[in-house]
C-alpha cells in the first residue's frame, strides 16, 4: 500500500440546485425522497447504480423480514404491489418474498408520481462544507465530476458514506475488535420440472453434509409459489465498505454460490437450475455514524421508547458470525423505538443519516438493519428536512410537526413516547 497522496484540485461545475439531494437509492433513500418531496420540496435522488431498492433489488434481498408493523411508505409498497399479504392493521408482521425486477420497476414510476428527480450513474465522491453546513455533493456522473447543491443532504448510502466525508465521527463493527456481519451473495434457482445437469465450475468446493456449508444451515425461500427458489447461503467474512474485503467477496461468494447450487441439486432440489444471481453481493453491515443518540443493544432488549420516536421494530436481534464461523446469533426482541437523534451527525446543521447506517452499536444495527425499517427512517428524515424552516439545524426539527407530518403521511406510531430516555 503506498503512502504517498495527492492533493486534488478541481473546478466543478454545479449540475443542479435542489432543495433536498438524498444520496442512495436503497430503502432509505427512495423513502427519504418521497417523504421531502411530499413536504413540497425539489428533490434530488443520486444513486451510483442503475436501480432503486438498494439491497433489495441490487443484492437480490427479496424478502421483507416481519418488522411488527406495517405502515408509511411500506405499507403503500405492499399494498400496491403484494396486497395479499396486506395486514388491515399497521401493527401486525408479515414477511413477503416479492420480485426485485417488480420493486425495481414500481420504484421508477412510484418516483416519477411523487415528483422526485432520480439520477442514475450518479455517484458520491466528495462533500463541500463550510461550518457546520454542506454547501454541495461532489458527483461522479457519466459526464464526469459535478456539483449537486441543496440546502439539506440526506445520506442514505448505507455506507454514511456522505457524512463521513463531511467529517462525521463514525465507528464500524464489533465494539471489541470492529469485525462486521459476513456477506452474502444472494441467488434464485427455478424448478424446470426435469433433472437438470449439475455443473460444479473450477474453483468450486463439493459440499456434502449441512456442516459443510458457509452458514452451516440450509436457508432458502419458496414463497412465491412460482417454483423459484431464492438462496441466502453463502458467506463471506469482512467489511463491504473496504476494498480488499470486497474485492475478494465477490469472487469468494460466487465460488459460494455455484458450490451450494449444486450441493442443492444433489440434496432435494434435483429439477432447479440457477435461474439469477445478484449482480453484486450484499452488504449487511459497514459503518455506523456517531449521532446524537447511539441505539443500543440495551434499547433493543429492554424496548426503549422514545419522545423522538420515528421508527418502531420488534425484528430480532440477527447477528451472522462476523468471525466467519457457521453460527448466527438469533434472539427476539418485543419491540422498540428508534429516535430521531440516531438520524442526526453532531457537528452538521443540515445532513440526516437514514438508513442502516444511523448512530447505533453492533447488536442494535443488527435489528433495525432490514428494509421496512429502513423504509421507515428514510420517511421521518425526509418529512423532517420538509418541515425544518430553512437556516434551523436539523437537530432541532419540530416533533410534534413531524409526527402530524408522518400521520398525514399515512404512518402510524405505536405507544407514542410512552417514557423518555
Ligand atoms: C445478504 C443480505 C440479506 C438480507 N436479508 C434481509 C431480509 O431477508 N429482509 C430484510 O428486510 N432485510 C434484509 N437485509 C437487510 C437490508 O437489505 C438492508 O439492511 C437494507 O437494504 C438497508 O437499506 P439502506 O437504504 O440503508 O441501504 P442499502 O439497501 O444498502 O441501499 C444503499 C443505496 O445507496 C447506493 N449508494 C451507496 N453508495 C453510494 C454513493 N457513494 N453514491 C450514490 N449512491 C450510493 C447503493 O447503490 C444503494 O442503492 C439483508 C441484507 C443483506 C446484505
Amino acid at each position: 500500500m503506498s503512502t504517498t497522496g495527492y492533493a486534488f484540485t478541481r473546478e466543478v461545475k454545479t449540475y443542479l440546485e435542489a432543495d433536498v439531494v438524498v444520496i442512495g437509492g436503497g430503502p432509505a433513500g427512495t423513502a427519504a425522497a418521497i417523504a421531502a418531496a411530499r413536504g413540497g420540496k425539489k428533490v434530488a435522488l443520486l444513486e451510483k447504480s442503475a436501480q432503486l431498492g438498494g439491497m433489495g433489488t441490487l443484492a437480490n434481498v427479496s424478502v421483507f423480514m416481519p418488522v411488527g408493523n406495517v405502515t408509511g411508505i411500506y405499507r403503500e409498497i405492499i399494498a400496491d404491489m403484494l396486497a395479499e399479504y396486506l395486514p388491515p392493521d399497521h401493527d401486525e408482521s408479515i414477511a413477503p418474498q416479492y420480485s426485485p425486477f417488480l420493486l425495481r420497476q414500481y420504484l421508477n414510476e412510484k418516483m416519477k408520481k411523487e415528483n422526485v428527480d432520480v439520477f442514475f450513474h450518479c455517484e458520491f465522491v466528495g462533500s463541500v462544507v463550510e461550518g457546520r453546513r454542506m454547501k454541495a455533493a461532489i458527483v461522479s456522473t457519466r459526464e464526469g465530476l459535478r456539483a449537486f447543491e441543496a440546502g439539506c443532504f440526506i445520506d442514505c448510502t448505507g455506507d454514511a458514506r456522505v457524512a463521513i466525508d463531511a467529517g462525521v465521527p463514525y465507528h464500524a463493527g464489533r465494539e471489541a475488535d470492529g469485525l462486521t456481519q459476513p456477506m452474502t451473495l444472494m441467488f434464485t434457482m427455478q424448478d424446470t420440472g426435469k433433472p437438470v445437469r449439475q455443473i460444479l465450475p473450477e474453483g468450486c468446493y463439493e459440499y456434502n453434509e449441512v456442516s459443510d456449508l458457509p452458514q452451516g444451515r440450509r436457508l432458502y425461500w419458496e414463497r412465491n409459489g412460482d417454483g423459484s427458489l431464492l438462496v441466502n447461503m453463502s458467506r463471506v467474512k469482512g467489511n463491504g465498505a473496504k476494498i480488499e474485503d470486497v474485492n475478494h467477496a465477490e469472487t469468494e461468494a460466487l465460488r459460494q454460490v455455484f458450490s451450494i447450487a449444486n450441493y442443492l441439486q444433489r440434496t432435494g432440489f434435483e429439477t432447479y437450475a440457477i435461474s439469477h444471481i445478484a449482480p453484486q453481493t450484499g452488504v449487511r453491515e459497514t459503518n455506523q455514524i456517531e449521532g446524537l443518540y447511539t441505539l443500543t443493544e440495551a434499547d433493543v432488549v429492554g424496548g426503549a421508547r422514545f419522545p423522538d420516536v420515528v421508527a418502531q421494530t420488534n425484528y430480532e436481534i440477527d447477528i451472522h458470525s462476523p468471525d466467519a464461523q457457521k453460527t448466527t446469533d438469533e434472539r427476539k426482541v418485543d419491540g422498540y423505538d428508534i429516535p430521531y437523534r440516531c438520524m442526526v451527525p453532531a457537528g452538521l446543521d443540515n445532513v440526516l443519516v437514514a438508513g442502516r447506517a444511523i448512530s447505533a452499536t453492533h447488536v442494535a444495527m443488527s435489528s433495525m438493519r432490514v428494509q421496512a425499517t429502513c423504509y421507515a427512517l428514510g420517511q421521518a428524515a425526509g418529512a423532517a428536512v420538509a418541515l425544518t424552516p430553512a437556516g434551523t439545524p436539523l437537530k432541532d426539527a419540530p416533533m410534534a410537526e413531524l409526527h402530524a407530518e408522518l400521520e398525514r403521511q399515512g404512518v402510524r406510531l405505536y405507544r407514542q413516547g410512552a417514557s423518555a430516555v
